[in-house]
């Protein structure tokens, strides 16, 4: 190892407590390191954000990280904050923010003791904060989930389009860009929109082999299924996402009726309650968050057991993403969802009064989850798929890990088919 390699090391030891680094984390700090533009497309839980935390406290200056939502801003100050036990060296610029609070911030700035400051892209717009960090010693610019830029992508945020002009307002500085999601379309669109076509791109694979994915037809039963599925997994940890507040509200109350320790958790309830309901998940003190998807981006919880989709969501990036949050720490993390053509229908009716374009993206991404949700085939080989990775069924890690492969009668039944089929053009062709 040379002088430069033994610091890094040194510096992953020191301030975050590890030995290695996790995939592609080493060459990806590398080339923010360097000063390069980057570009990572790492699965939930590859460890993106030490990518830039970590060139960000060894680089001079301040990195500013831009994240779409206050709970994730938090959650990760939070934890950089436990990591390094230095209150200067993580900071959040948002609304939630009275004067005092921003002047403080502005300070440690100023003296160079905050090496990441997390903004809201919509705080960031702001031009008191733009001619302010014009005039700091800014490292480089992380945008942390940076699909949200692509009209293609599955959480489409109009703040962020401005985030390129912006940037060069405040400093000619490096941009590193992270996603989880990443289909060519999306990828390309990052890239573009930043202005950085000329980036080193560093793409991880996205199988997540432990977890086991089933698709279940969704029945007046669902609650039922969903109760018996639970009480099955006792004292573990689970999520169950559901497409209005209203079906929280009452799958939650169904749960806890039935013995389950369960909460809501969506963007109806004051943010007082919503923290309590996400510390309480995290701290252990309830077994199931019932969540829109308001729920969870970002939450670094490694040992949550199951995620159930009460409905599909509308693309398979959100599909892989909400599933995405079971068995983070390498352990089991079953991932079952309810599945009825009708649901689809609704969807599609939610999208009636949104520009053309969006109906039209929409639906296509729509076609993606029905083709997934009817798939007889190997369920991550479909979804990698999806993702622009080719997945070896046979001998891929976790080849036999879904409904479809472990289930020899569905598989059988289809073979049956088959031959009828089959017997059918014989019998007709002759
Ligand atoms: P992502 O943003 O890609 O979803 P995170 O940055 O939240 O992932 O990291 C996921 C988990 O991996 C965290 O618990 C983090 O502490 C852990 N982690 C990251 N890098 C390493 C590493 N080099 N060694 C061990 N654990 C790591
Ligand atoms: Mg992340």
């Amino acid at each position: 190892m040379n002088k430069e390699q033994t610091d890094l090391y040194g510096s992953l030891k020191k301030i975050f407590g590890f030995n290695k680094f996790k995939g592609l984390q080493e060459a990806v700090v590398n080339s923010v390191l360097e000063n390069h533009n980057t570009f990572v497309i790492m699965p939930t839980g590859g460890g993106k954000s030490l990518c830039y935390q970590l060139p960000a406290l060894m680089k001079e200056g301040t990195a500013i990280v831009i994240s779409p939502l206050i709970a994730l801003m938090k959650n990760q100050v939070d934890a950089i904050r436990g990591i390094s036990e230095n209150h200067g060296i993580a900071h959040v610029l948002n609304s939630s923010l009275n004067k005092s609070e921003i002047a403080q911030v502005k300070s440690d700035i100023e003296s160079g003791i905050t090496k990441l400051l997390y903004v809201a892209p919509e705080s960031l717009i702001k031009e008191e904060y733009v001619d302010f960090l014009r005039d700091q010693k800014i490292s480089f610019v992380a945008i942390d989930e940076a699909h949200c830029i692509s009209e293609w992508g599955h959480d489409f945020r109009p703040e962020y389009r401005n985030l390129r002009s912006i940037i060069k307002q405040i400093d000619n500085v490096p941009i590193i860009g992270l996603t989880a999601t990443a289909t060519e379309k999306v990828q390309e669109d990052i890239l573009k929109t930043l202005g950085m076509t000329d980036a080193n791109v560093f793409k991880a694979s996205f199988n997540r082999a432990n977890l086991f994915y089933e698709v279940r037809p969704k029945t007046k039963e669902v609650e039922k299924d969903i109760i018996r599925f639970i009480k099955q997994r006792l004292g573990k940890s689970g999520i169950i996402y559901c497409l209005s507040r209203k079906k929280v509200e009452e799958i939650a109350q169904v749960l806890q009726v039935n013995g389950i320790n369960a909460v809501p958790y969506h963007a109806g309830l004051d943010a007082k309650t919503r923290v309590k309901h996400q510390d309480m998940f995290l701290m252990e003190d309830c077994d199931v968050v019932v969540a829109t998807i308001a729920f969870g981006m970002g939450i670094d919880k490694p040992d949550v057991r199951y995620v159930i989709h009460h409905d599909i969501p509308k693309s398979l990036e959100s599909y892989y993403q909400e599933t995405g949050r079971a068995g983070r720490d390498g352990g089991e993390g079953y991932c079952l969802t309810f599945y009825s053509y009708k649901d689809i229908e609704k969807l599609e009716k939610f999208m009636a009064n949104k520009p053309v374009a969006e109906q039209e993206v929409g639906h296509a991404l729509l076609q993606e989850v029905v083709g997934y949700a009817e798939t007889s085939m190997n369920r991550r080989k479909y979804l990698l798929h999806y993702f622009g990775e080719e997945f070896d069924e046979v001998n891929g890690e976790g080849a036999d890990m879904d409904d479809n492969m472990r289930n020899p009668k569905k598989k059988h039944e289809a073979k049956d088919e088959v031959v009828t089929l089959l017997s059918v053009i014989k019998n007709t062709s002759e």
